[in-house]
């Protein structure tokens, strides 16, 4: 059931709550893929009821980013929502999630300043201020986020900690397609050339967890292993960055372990692509 505004969704909550319902609830911003399929497909195991929200949230897009060619099909995505069985999907309008005289935000200090954080200035607040609102109008019991945005689940994780949100925040894996590629929305805007271009990242992502596995201890030697293999595309317009970090505070790692995660961001022509893997 497609839901618009604030109100109707807390009624509902409200009262999937006094049947002792469970609530697990999957934030998007649409244009929905097997990466948001396999989201809704962990909630629908763990929960009674699955809310799916669908919001280009104008907040976390800087000034001269894609907030208004963002690709949208509300259609095709309630068409997902219903075959994978969502309950309710949640599609409030921009002015009914910020009207007029809209002027209080969440920020999370410290991790939101790394890796994304130094490229796109007000981005995780952005993210945050959205998802405490959406947590408070849906009331969810758990909420998934992808991995494939490895530094949001961990300042989304950070922020229930801190602000002791009633929420258990749950980590899924990063769905790529056969070929290796991150599944995103915004692999839309590729043009073919660029595609082949972009598979470099995760071919480059694969070669750094390879040389690990065979014993490399050196951050340095895998970013510039991954930075050689993606740098040698035609296409590659500009690498932000290439970090090995630690997987809870993403800070720097001198020296490699089990579990670190390597971290990229890359425009491939206009298109801003990131990618992760866990070592
Ligand atoms: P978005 O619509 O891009 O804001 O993403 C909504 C949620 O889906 C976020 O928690 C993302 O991390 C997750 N997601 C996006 N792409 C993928 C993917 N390829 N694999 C797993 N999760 C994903």
């Amino acid at each position: 059931m497609l839901i618009r505004k604030i109100k109707d969704m807390k009624q509902i909550t409200k009262r999937l709550k006094k049947e002792g319902k469970t609530i697990g609830f999957v934030p998007t911003m649409g244009y929905l893929h097997e990466g948001h399929v396999s989201l809704i497909r962990c909630s629908k195991k763990d929960n009674d009821i699955t809310v799916v929200s669908i919001f280009v949230n104008p907040i976390q897009f800087g000034k001269n980013e894609d907030l208004d060619r963002y690709p949208r099909d509300l259609e095709r995505d309630v068409e997902i929502c219903t075959e994978e069985g969502v309950d309710y999907v949640f599609y409030p309008s921009a002015d009914e999630m910020y009207p007029e005289g809209f002027s209080t935000y969440v920020e999370v200090e410290g991790i939101t300043r790394r890796l994304c954080g130094a490229f796109r200035s007000g981005h995780f607040k952005g993210v945050t201020t959205v998802v405490a609102k959406l947590f408070n109008i849906v009331q969810p019991d758990r909420a998934y986020f992808g991995e494939k945005d490895y530094q949001q689940l961990k300042v989304i994780q950070k922020m229930v900690r801190d602000l002791n949100i009633d929420v258990e925040v749950i980590g899924c894996p990063l769905i790529r397609e056969k070929d290796g590629l991150a599944l995103s929305s915004r692999n839309k805007y590729l043009t073919p050339e660029e595609r082949k271009s972009a598979l470099s990242i995760s071919r480059a992502l694969f070669r750094a967890k390879q040389m690990f596995e065979s014993g490399e201890k050196d951050p340095s030697k895998l970013v510039n292993e991954v930075k050689r293999i993606i740098s040698s595309q035609p296409l590659v317009k500009e690498i932000q960055y290439i970090e090995v970090v630690d997987p809870e505070e993403l800070t720097p790692k001198k020296k490699l372990e089990k579990g670190d995660v390597v971290a990229v961001a890359v425009f491939v022509g206009n298109t801003r692509l990131i990618d992760n893997i866990k070592l």
